[in-house]
């Protein structure tokens, strides 16, 4: 047994829909053991418990990053027209270099501590095309112990050659990686076409079928996140009525499968993606930075569809969930939209794990759950401390550490109750 000593806060559903679904206890006490959660409660004395104290911080549930690709790092904070043109100047060329399996070990490597160093303990994770970028990616997450979810990019046409497969030739790929990594320690595999355009019709029809033959693989691709990207799958797919029913044709509308970007949905569409029990992962840094439009959440609280939030690094300018966050509190406002504090840390934590379907196992403190947490500390800078010390109540110190909060505001991540 092990406990930990601090403000404890978490969520057992989304506060939008009842604020009672937040738990905050002043002063209270994580108890672990074997690296579940025992139980969250208000601290009390307890004779031979070792307890780490944290008072003044806040413990939360370590962040979930549910749209972001560990082969771009390197193009991160690239100057771009728009997304079309950065796929193409910036984003292929790098990916390429991970045909190079030492490169893609340190490249991940780097990628998944740059995640524990801002609090993000799972994520969603597109690699390369390239099957070694996928070993080395899991690798590096099964050595440190993360519960993560990534899988091999399939893309067979409109892409430079040096970052191409083809549809058969990807299918046996993801195969071999589904037997190699999907259910090993806490790992889980995705399968990935990387969007509509740059797989043909038989990839596509392929990757439907490894979701047919093996249980629990999560789908992760991107849909309708450029304008001009939405015209061109319409050339591409005359048959389609939409963006998402090409997704659709191929069996990818359900539980598990992550949508990211959906700013250029009509009301069909966002209702297709609720009824199958699809998420929609909204990457508002990516969307701001690369200028392909403001999120509509409105449209997805209408539909009742799931959302997350992802930093969509490299498009996306920050691996910080609370940088996202606070992004997204921007695209509510110029929607006119209501976004506070509860929802950034709802979406960022048991959001995020109820879109990949990991909401048992991660994302609150309830008892049984893996003791995968953060340390936040609300007066990281000058700035954040002088602020909170001006306001009161757990909702403003919250929306103080969203808004002007970064990786300076974790003091700690922890993986099954370790320090990392
Ligand atoms: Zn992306």
């Amino acid at each position: 047994m092990k406990a930990f000593r601090g403000t404890l806060v978490y969520f057992t559903g989304d506060p939008r829909a009842d604020r009672g679904a937040l738990r905050h206890i002043e002063d209270g006490m994580l108890v672990l053991d074997e690296g579940r959660i025992v139980s969250a409660a208000p601290y009390l004395e307890r004779p031979g418990v070792d307890i780490v104290d944290y008072r003044g911080k806040l413990l939360v549930p370590g962040f979930v990053d549910a749209h972001v690709h560990s082969a771009q790092t390197d193009v991160i904070a690239s100057p771009s027209d728009n997304l079309l043109d950065w796929l193409e100047r910036h984003t292929f060329p790098a990916e390429a270099r991970f045909a190079d399996a030492a490169y893609a070990r340190q490249a991940s490597a780097y990628f998944i501590d740059e995640l524990l160093r801002n609090g993000t303990t799972t994520a969603a994770v597109f690699p390369s095309v390239h099957p070694e970028s996928v070993d080395a990616f899991f690798e590096a997450a099964a050595q440190r112990g993360l519960r993560m979810a990534a899988g091999k990019v399939m893309m067979d046409r409109h892409c430079p050659q040096a970052v191409r497969d083809e549809a058969e030739s990807s299918y046996r790929d993801a195969q071999a990686l589904i037997r190699r990594w999907h259910g090993r320690a806490r790992l889980a595999y995705a399968v990935t076409p990387r969007f509509a355009p740059t797989s043909s019709e038989r990839q596509l029809e392929l990757a439907g079928r490894l979701l047919e033959e093996h249980a629990g693989l999560l789908l992760q691709t991107h849909l309708s996140e450029n304008e001009e990207e939405v015209r061109w799958v319409r050339q591409l797919f005359p048959w389609a009525r939409n963006y998402l029913d090409v997704y659709a044709r191929y069996g990818m509308i359900r539980p598990g499968a992550l949508f990211a970007h959906c700013l250029h949905l009509d009301g069909g569409e966002w209702d297709t993606l609720a009824a199958g029990g699809a998420a929609a992962v909204h990457c508002p840094s990516s969307n701001l930075f690369l200028g392909s439009g403001l999120f509509d959440l409105a449209a997805a609280r209408r539909a009742g569809a799931a959302v997350s939030l992802g930093s969509d690094v490299g498009g996306g300018t920050s691996f910080s969930m609370l940088r996202t966050m606070h992004d997204a509190h921007k695209v509510a406002r110029m929607r006119r939209l209501p976004f506070d504090a509860l929802d950034g840390f709802y979406l960022a934590t048991l959001g995020g794990a109820r879109a990949l379907g990991m909401q048992e196992r991660i994302g609150s403190f309830e008892p049984g759950r893996e003791a995968d947490f953060i340390v936040l500390r609300p007066d990281a800078t000058p700035l954040l401390a002088r602020r909170m010390a001006q306001v009161e109540g757990i909702e403003a110190r919250l929306f103080l550490l969203m808004t002007l909060g970064d990786e300076r505001a974790i003091e700690a991540t922890y993986i099954l109750g370790q320090l990392v």
